[in-house]
């Protein structure tokens, strides 16, 4: 099915105005709250800055990702800064982004520093480092743009974006194409070229050269090509080449994802990416419950040291290294077994797919925890904001704070993680299959199974209500 020929979606996606539309909301949100997190009160369940980023913008982020698509980065605000930085762009001297950084390894160091830095700095506790980040978020965006291609941004620097793209790939809808040849009789491409309108008919006269006549459609900023799209990878679901597309040949089509996991040859670096987040987002997750404190307490006996830096490095260096190793090992086992040959990289790229559907559930299952345990509280703290501002809209209550659906909260994490785990199988099975050996799949899925069950253990210990009023860490006298 094609969303876009739905009578509502389609005319709304269509028209030109319709991502300004989703992102003023979010642009005002992050304005307030910033606001807030600069000038309002410190304590994070109280302050929209930490409430809005760390319990609702995450817990939403995945529950769009997985009934509709990456709406997020469609909706993204930082991307309203790109009408200045192509105004400042005059100023400073143009360059394109290096061939050697054309890949995801520079985000997925980037990613690391960000986990690294959100333990450390405790930020989801900091209204103001919270402030700060979403600061820093936009002077990010609008800089990269200046001096880089429009997209360099989206594609090879943000964090957010990638781990939305990695998380997509579990969507059940994908930008494709309604005719093949169509698009080989296309003169211009212009879903990834951009167009200019004419007023002489539906046929455009050139795509875009930079002409002051005519409406300007940009094409795709991440550089897809509408007929070759197989993955929900780099799409930020902007719809540019909806709007460039002379010839209304661009769907946003339902799609079951396992075709992707099954059938998309990602490259190396995308599929690491992927392995990166599985086993960060572990990490993240351990780092609250009190296993966590007793080792690290261990540790630092064991190594001399109360540097909490150094520490934190250690536990994910040795945990994510860990990881990785583990699965190359059984990613050469399962190749052994179909008779295969080939270096670990290309067994990485043939069954590390199988991770993206647990990956998702992961950080699906962690964030909805999150979420939920203080859902309702986005109604106070907003009220509180827009007080502050001078714009009182009714007293805050502050018991919706505590509206926590806590029988609910662990049934759903299983759940989650066992709808990850079944299309993980899916997909090692469907992969043995096409080798002709069935049996080369169960290293891999018994592995898989392992980690659903280690995950399983973390999140059924007691663990930290970060940003909530029911964290210890945030009452007087509070654990942390
Ligand atoms: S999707 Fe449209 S613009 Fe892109 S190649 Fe096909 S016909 Fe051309
Ligand atoms: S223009 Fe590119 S990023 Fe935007 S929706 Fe189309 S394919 Fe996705």
């Amino acid at each position: 099915m094609d969303l876009l020929r739905q009578p509502v979606v389609g005319r709304f996606v269509r028209w030109r105005y319709s991502r300004f539309v989703l992102q003023l909301p979010l642009l005002l949100l992050a304005l307030l709250a910033i606001y807030d997190g600069f000038a309002g009160r410190q304590l994070a369940p109280k302050n929209l800055a930490t409430v809005s980023v760390w319990l609702h913008y995450r817990g939403f982020l995945v529950l769009i990702i997985a009934v509709l698509g990456n709406l997020f980065c469609s909706a993204c605000p930082l991307m309203l800064t790109r009408g200045l930085s192509e105004r400042l762009r005059r100023f400073v001297p143009q360059l394109s982004w290096p061939m050697a950084l054309r890949n995801k390894y520079f985000v997925l160091v980037f990613t690391l520093i960000y986990l690294f830095a959100y333990e450390y700095f405790d930020l989801w506790a900091s209204p103001w480092l919270t402030a700060w980040l979403m600061v820093g978020y936009f002077g990010a965006a609008l800089v990269t743009d200046m001096i880089f291609p429009a997209g360099t941004f989206c594609k090879y620097v943000c964090p957010l974006g990638n781990f939305n793209f990695t998380l997509s790939t579990v969507s059940p809808t994908k930008i494709g194409v309604r005719d093949q040849q169509t698009c080989l009789a296309c003169e211009g491409h212009f879903c990834v070229n951009g167009r200019v309108d004419t007023a002489h008919g539906p046929e455009p006269l050139s795509f875009d050269t930079g002409a002051t006549a005519g409406a300007r459609y940009p094409g795709c900023e991440t550089r897809l090509y509408a007929p070759e799209i197989e993955s929900n990878f780099d799409c930020t679901l902007c719809f540019n080449c909806v709007r460039a597309c002379p010839y209304d040949n661009v769907t946003w089509e339902m799609r079951n994802p396992a075709r992707e996991w099954t059938e998309v040859r990602y490259r190396l670096d995308y599929v690491l990416l992927g392995l990166l987040l599985f086993f960060a987002g572990f990490m993240n997750a351990f780092a609250m419950i009190p296993a966590y404190y007793d080792l690290a307490e261990r540790a630092a006996v064991w190594l001399r040291t109360q540097n909490e830096a150094f520490l934190l490095v250690m536990a994910f260096v040795v945990w994510v290294g860990a990881g990785l190793g583990v699965t190359m090992l059984v990613v050469r086992v399962s190749d052994r077994l179909a008779g295969l040959q080939d270096t670990v990289w290309v067994g990485l790229r043939r069954w590390g797919p199988a991770f993206l559907p647990l990956t998702f559930a992961m950080w699906a299952g962690h964030y909805a925890y999150h979420f939920l345990t203080g859902w309702a509280t986005i109604v106070p703290v907003t009220q509180q904001a827009l007080a502050n501002l001078g714009l009182a809209v009714g007293e805050p209550n502050w018991q919706l704070a505590a509206l926590v659906p806590e029988n609910l909260l662990y049934p759903l994490q299983v759940i989650i993680l066992y709808l990850g785990l079944t299309g993980s199988a899916y997909t090692v099975f469907a992969k043995a299959r096409e080798l002709g050996r069935t049996s080369s799949a169960l290293p891999m899925f018994f592995y898989l199974a392992v980690l659903v069950v280690l995950t399983l253990w973390v999140l059924a210990q007691p663990m930290e209500m970060r940003g909530t009023l029911l964290d210890p860490g945030s009452q007087p006298g509070g654990l942390k």
